[in-house]
C-alpha cells in the first residue's frame, strides 16, 4: 500500500531527522532503562560532556555514592532500592575538570514496580529466631557490614550478566510476605526452582568476599563485583570457592541446596549495590555488552 502524503508531512518528517541527535546531544546523562522503577538497577552514561579520562566524576543518589569508571565515556552501575522511596529523587553528579566544576544533576522520578504480595499464616516461632542464635545471628551481621562496606574501587565485572543456575526463575523479588497479618519482609533476591546439587556459576567477573554458612542464608557466596556492587548465592549444599579467589563470568561457585532458613531446595540470588537491593531479574534484562 502506498500512503500519500502531503508537503507538510514531508516537511515535519524531515525535520525530525534532523532535530533528533541534536536533541540526544543536549540530555548530558541518560539512564537505561529510561523508566526507573523501585528495585531498578541504572546504567548511567555522560555523553556530550567535555569529560577526559583524567576527569573527576562525583555522583550521589538517594544518599549512595556512585563511582563513575572510564569507559566508553563515563559510566556507572547503580540502582533503586526495593524498598525506595516512589516519586522524583535528585541524582547529584558533578563532573571536575582541571578545576572547573560541571554541575548535571537532575531529577529522576521513581515509579511503583508492582511486585507481588503473599499472605502466610504461620506459628509464632517460625517468625522469632530461638534465643541461642541470636548472638551467631548478630555476629553473622556484623561480618556481612564488613563485607559490604569494603567493595573493591574498580569495576570487575564485564559485559551482561548471566543466569547463575540452569533451572526455572520465578517472579519472585520485591515479594511483600505477610506473615499473620504484618509485613514480615521484602524478598530481597530471585528464587530459581533448582534441585539440590544443580551447578551455581558466577553471573559475572568478580572476587570471592564471602564464602561460609550463615543462620539465614545457609552456605552462602558473595561476590564483589567492583564499585559496590555484590551478587549473592545463598543456601548452596556445597561451596566450591574460597573467600579471596578470582572469579571469572561462568565459573562454577558450588551446588544448589536447602541449608539455611528455607522451606526447600531452591538458588536464592540476590544483587545488592551500595546497600540497595536491585532485581536480579533486570539486571539479566540490561544490556550491558558494550561494557569491556
Ligand atoms: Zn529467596
Amino acid at each position: 500500500m502506498v500512503r500519500r502524503v502531503g508537503l507538510a508531512g514531508i516537511l515535519f518528517a524531515g525535520l525530525a531527522v534532523i532535530r533528533t541527535p541534536a536533541l540526544a546531544q543536549t540530555d548530558a546523562v541518560t539512564l537505561t532503562p529510561a523508566v526507573v522503577e523501585a528495585g531498578s538497577p541504572v546504567l548511567i552514561q555522560l555523553n556530550g560532556v567535555d569529560a577526559p579520562a583524567t576527569a573527576t566524576i562525583d555522583g550521589e543518589w538517594m544518599g549512595r555514592r556512585i563511582e563513575f569508571f572510564h569507559g566508553r565515556g563515563w559510566l556507572a552501575l547503580a540502582g533503586v532500592d526495593v524498598a525506595s522511596t516512589l516519586g522524583p529523587s535528585t541524582l547529584k553528579i558533578t563532573v571536575k575538570v582541571n578545576g572547573v566544576v560541571k554541575d548535571l544533576s537532575r531529577t529522576v522520578e521513581i515509579k511503583e514496580a508492582h511486585y507481588r504480595t503473599e499472605s502466610l499464616t504461620v506459628a509464632e516461632g517460625f517468625v522469632e529466631p530461638k534465643a541461642d542464635a541470636l548472638p551467631r545471628i548478630k555476629a553473622e551481621s556484623e561480618l556481612k557490614a564488613r563485607v559490604f562496606g569494603a567493595s573493591a574501587h574498580e569495576r570487575l565485572w564485564e559485559g551482561d550478566f548471566r543466569v547463575p543456575v540452569l533451572s526455572t526463575p520465578t517472579d519472585s523479588f520485591g515479594e511483600r510476605r505477610m506473615f499473620n497479618g504484618k509485613l514480615a519482609s521484602i524478598h530481597q533476591g530471585m528464587d530459581f526452582r533448582a534441585r539440590t546439587g544443580t551447578p551455581v556459576r558466577a553471573g559475572n567477573s568478580g572476587a570471592v568476599v564471602l564464602a561460609r554458612g550463615l543462620y539465614y542464608e545457609g552456605n552462602c557466596v558473595v561476590i564483589d563485583h567492583g564499585l559496590g556492587l555484590f551478587t549473592l548465592s545463598m543456601h548452596l549444599s556445597r561451596i566450591s570457592v574460597h573467600e579471596g579467589q578470582h572469579l571469572a563470568k561462568g565459573q562454577l561457585l558450588g551446588l544448589s541446596g536447602a541449608t539455611g532458613r528455607v522451606t526447600g531446595p531452591h538458588l536464592h540470588w540476590a544483587v545488592r549495590w551500595e546497600g540497595a537491593y536491585l532485581d536480579p531479574a533486570k539486571l539479566l534484562k540490561l544490556d550491558l555488552s558494550g561494557v569491556r
